[in-house]
């Protein structure tokens, strides 16, 4: 799924569980279960190919991860009643992000063992190995569904 689906639940979830002990690993295990439902993205097929192309024509695909990143960002700041934690909110919703982060290291390096076990099984997580198995329709939804349960969730935070 796209970072800022992401980093919106990831606050989500933390953030409602009250407790950053829970908060933290739930967060971060909420991208794999999101990634586990059918979806489509945008293609960053450069980024993934990076040790191949180099930084110069990824630059495009970067911008577009990063300007998904900080939709995300901004979504949670317009969102968040004053009296929630925007600090804890943030770590969670960054750590929601982080496996794409691991995989971002992996296309640069391609060497580690670690990288690419954790690479393996965020791949073997998605229900489609081919992205393009999902129609985009299908491939919305829940991602459509998972924002609107993280700002419900968000709305409630106090
Ligand atoms: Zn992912």
């Amino acid at each position: 799924m796209i970072l800022s689906v992401h980093f919106l639940f990831g606050a989500a979830v933390g953030g409602a569980l009250n407790n950053p002990t829970l908060g933290l690993p739930i967060a971060l295990a909420s991208h794999y279960m999101l990634d586990s439902l059918p979806h489509r993205e945008y293609s960053i097929d450069n980024v993934e190919n990076i040790s191949v192309v180099g930084w110069h024509k990824a630059v495009i695909d970067l911008f577009k991860v990063a300007f998904d990143f900080f939709a995300g960002l901004v979504v949670l700041i317009l969102l968040l009643p004053s009296s929630a934690s925007l600090p804890w909110l943030m770590l969670f919703g960054f750590l929601a992000c982080v496996p794409d982060g691991l995989s971002f290291l992996h296309f640069l390096t391609k060497k580690n063992n670690l990288l690419t076990k954790h690479l393996n099984f965020h791949k073997r997580i998605h229900i489609h190995q081919i992205k393009e198995e999902t129609s985009w329709g299908f491939g919305i939804i829940f991602q459509v569904l998972a924002v609107i349960s993280s700002v419900v969730f968000l709305l409630s935070l106090s």
